[in-house]
């Protein structure tokens, strides 16, 4: 029995098991090696303290700090997390853990991917107009946009861009500038090779340099049984608590803005709080 199961490979279940290494809780840290591909694929890193190079670079420096901390990994995915009676089970590739809490660390997904744009992530490829928009200074991008909700991104990224192609997967786009134009299609593929050259729609070719997928995922609700959740988001308090007594949600899950400061505050954040909830327990 844990005191606490950090689920996620990313910057936030990072920080959340560095945390809680330091409290000295027994944690059992479930995820991927390697700190998952939106940390290692980023082409270049300047808003993160100290970190001004490749997200490959910033990979390596978080492993050196595990290997000097002494931080522990159990590679796997966890499938099921389920609240059994005062503690949780959760199931990662027919293992099973128990724990008295739990801190959701694994990100939002990114479904319903079209040909290339999985392989050219990090390289043109982006899902956060926030991060990478300024690094398309004076370029021709495209931006995918599945809902009016990102419409306000999509604008952000005409800051800098010389163009940017709106494809708007939803009627009635309400998006206006002079550097923006809108379409109404559906692309099939992203190509380029090493790079993005070009958004795909059938027989048709729009060269680009970057293309931008700004849309929902899977919910979390569908690994966490009766988690409250906000679309792809999980509910949360300030101190990151959830829905489910016990249970702590960091990073990007728990809703925009997608970047690596934000998600590392609030591994953090989760790891004290449960710390506070365990203690909490005793007194009970
Ligand atoms: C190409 C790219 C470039 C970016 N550049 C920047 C940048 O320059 N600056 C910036 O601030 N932000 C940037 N971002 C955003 C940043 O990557 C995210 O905000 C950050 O990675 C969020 O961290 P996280 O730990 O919450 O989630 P993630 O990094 O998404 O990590 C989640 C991890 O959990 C794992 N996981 C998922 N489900 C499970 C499960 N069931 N069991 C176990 N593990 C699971 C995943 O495999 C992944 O390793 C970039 C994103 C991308 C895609």
């Amino acid at each position: 029995m844990y005191d606490t199961a950090i689920v996620g490979g990313g910057i936030a279940a990072f920080t959340a098991a560095l945390t809680a290494k330091n409290l000295l809780l027994d944690y059992l840290w479930l995820g991927e090696e390697g700190f998952g591909d939106k940390l290692r694929l980023a082409e270049k890193v300047n808003n993160f303290p100290t970190v001004t190079g490749r997200g490959s670079d910033f990979a390596a420096a978080l492993r050196m700090q595990m290997e000097a901390e002494g931080l522990v990994l159990t590679r796997g995915r966890a499938d099921g997390i389920f609240r059994t009676g005062e503690h949780y089970t959760l199931s990662a590739g027919g293992e099973t853990f128990t724990s008295r809490t739990v801190i959701l660390a694994t990100g939002v997904e990114t479904k319903g991917r079209i040909a290339g744009e999985r392989e050219l992530l990090g390289r043109g490829v982006s899902y956060c107009a926030v991060c990478d928009g300024a690094l398309y200074r004076g370029k021709k991008i495209a931006a995918v946009i599945s809902s009016p909700k990102f419409e306000e991104e999509a604008q952000f990224l005409a800051r800098f861009a010389d163009m940017v192609y709106c494809v708007c997967l939803y009627p009635a786009p309400k998006l206006k500038g002079e550097n923006l134009v809108v379409l109404q299609k559906t692309p099939t593929a992203v190509e380029g090779n090493g790079r993005v050259e070009a958004l795909v729609f059938g027989e048709e070719r729009l060269p680009v340099s970057g293309v931008f997928f700004l849309k929902n995922s899977a919910p979390p609700d569908a690994l966490v049984f009766g988690l409250p959740t906000d679309g792809v988001h999980v509910k949360v308090e300030r101190d990151l608590s959830t829905g489910l007594e016990g249970l702590f949600a960091a990073g990007d899950i728990t809703g925009r803005p997608y970047q690596y400061a934000k998600a590392a505050g609030e591994g953090c954040v989760a790891a004290h709080s449960a710390y506070a909830f365990l203690h909490s327990l005793e007194k009970k």
